[in-house]
């Protein structure tokens, strides 16, 4: 039996192995999902419900080992993971309370006689597929709808957070998930294991949230049978400071949309563009409270953790260098952590960067880190067109005094998800998901469990009856 080894970012040590499936084992999951599937999508609506409630008690009353699990794989900080592992739990809630309604439609067709009843059914076996920035809350915003619609689930976590995942599976069992309608398979060999899933025609669903190269590939492999998908990819987040804006509350809303999770968040503040009138104010502010982030270890409290290793960490360093070549300035810069016992490559000084060039490398990327380039603006239009020249569309944010102002803006971004006067836009209530090349569909909300049902539509004459 072959395993791998799990690491703490913040130190590289190892703290746990797990098994590591082979494509053969991930082909007799199928098996086991499709037959859970012929019962669980059997079961009344209000049971699912009652079960996907106790899954939310089982994380909430787990939440402080959650919290210390995705502290130590993901090396984010204790506040963030615990605040992770209420947003992840809240979505079990949620579609608890999804799961009992199922809509349809009933109509007449124009013609007269026939009526068109519409119903929506569960698709049936679903892979999901997590990135390992989000352990939990990835997980359980695609198991919760999956379940509450009826499928059973073949869940890959990243490859450098699976601990987490197989906690929350723990939990689902125990809440009263029946055998086989959530598997887990972690694997050092990510295309191995979905590939042998989807080449099986039972499994008739991909959920993926990750990277867009990946997404583009997996659309590609799911295109050869036309398997239904949700794509949760990339992001490059523009966060648009106006000239009344309230400059303190937008360095608040700064600091959520870029520090937390160091960074390293699909909805993360990318590209910061600010209006001249002020500027100044905002990077004096905002640099000032980077200054004062304190980077160590977050087992032992610290506020910014590393990210999740050397080699991202070296990629970032790259932007910055990359940045400044191309004209920005290191204005205000945190302190790296120092003492032993910490993996010193996999820390980024979390940076402001200042006299960005609008059109620098840096602002066409995802930075996935602790890294803020500031581009000052005066014309409005032209900073609309930067902020959308990119070819994704996930989440931005816009900071303006007249609300009326920033509505007008947040209908021109071209963009899922719109921060207005708020640095954060997660909430397991609301439809998250993007645009252009950031996916396609929405997860949460009450889109969310469409994603994981199929509509029928029943063509019924019985007038002659
Ligand atoms: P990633 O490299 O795309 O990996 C995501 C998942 O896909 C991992 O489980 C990975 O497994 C798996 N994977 C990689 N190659 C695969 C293949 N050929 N076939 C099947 N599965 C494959 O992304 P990441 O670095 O983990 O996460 C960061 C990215 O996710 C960022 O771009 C971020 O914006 C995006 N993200 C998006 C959202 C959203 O809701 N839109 C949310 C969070 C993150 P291994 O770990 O084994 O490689």
């Amino acid at each position: 039996m072959t395993e791998f080894e799990v690491r703490n970012p913040a130190t590289a040590a190892v703290i746990d192995t797990v098994h590591d499936h082979t494509a053969e084992e991930a082909a007799a999951q199928v098996d086991a999902a499709q037959a859970a599937f012929e019962q669980w999508r059997t079961v009344a609506p209000r049971k699912r419900a009652e079960i996907l409630m106790a899954a939310h008690r089982g994380m909430l009353d787990d939440a402080e080992r959650l919290r210390d699990i995705i502290v130590a794989e993901n090396g984010k900080s204790q506040a963030d993971a615990a605040a992770e592992v209420a947003y992840a739990a809240e979505f079990f809630r949620w579609y608890a309370e999804e799961a009992v309604r199922a809509p349809g439609e009933y109509g007449v067709a124009p013609a007269g006689g026939v009526r068109n009843v519409v119903t929506r059914h569960p698709v049936g076996v679903a892979v999901l597929i997590t990135p390992w920035n989000f352990p939990a809350a990835m997980a359980t915003r695609k198991i919760a709808p999956a379940l509450a619609a009826g499928c059973t689930v073949l869940l890959k976590p990243a490859s450098e957070t699976p601990l987490t995942a197989l906690a929350i599976a723990e939990i689902l069992q125990q809440a009263g998930v029946p055998e086989g309608a959530v598997q887990v398979a972690a694997s050092s060999s990510a295309s191995k294991v979905v590939s042998a899933w989807l080449a099986d025609d039972r499994v008739r669903k991909l959920s993926f949230t990750g990277s867009t190269g990946v997404g583009r590939r997996l659309l590609a492999q799911c295109a050869e049978r036309v398997v239904n998908t949700s794509m949760e990819l990339g992001g490059n987040a523009p966060f648009i400071v106006t000239a009344d804006a309230d400059v303190e509350a937008a360095v608040e809303g700064a600091m959520v949309a870029k520090f937390r999770n160091s960074g390293q968040a699909c909805t993360a503040a990318n590209r910061f563009y600010v209006h001249a009138d002020v500027a100044e104010e905002f990077v004096a502010a905002f640099g000032r409270r980077i200054e004062q982030l304190k980077l160590g270890d977050p087992a032992a409290g610290a506020a910014i953790g590393p990210v999740i290793h050397a080699r991202a960490a070296a990629e970032i360093r790259e932007l910055i260098d990359g940045a400044v070549t191309q004209g920005a300035r290191i204005a205000h810069q945190a302190a790296l952590p120092e003492g032993e016992g910490l993996d010193h490559e996999a820390f980024v000084a979390p940076t402001l960067l200042a006299d960005v060039p609008a059109d620098a490398d840096i602002l066409g990327q995802e930075i996935f880190g602790p890294v803020a380039p500031v581009v000052v603006y005066t014309d409005e239009e032209d900073m609309l067109r930067r902020a959308n020249d990119a070819e994704v569309g996930l989440s931005s944010y816009v900071y303006a005094g007249n609300l009326q102002h920033a509505m007008q803006i947040g209908e021109k971004l071209e963009a899922g998800m719109v921060g207005v006067n708020r640095g954060i836009v997660s909430d397991p209530s609301a439809p998250f998901g993007g645009v252009k090349q950031a996916g396609i569909g929405r997860e949460g909300g009450s889109f969310g469990i469409e994603e994981f049902t199929e509509v029928q539509y029943l063509s019924v004459d019985w007038s002659a009856v």
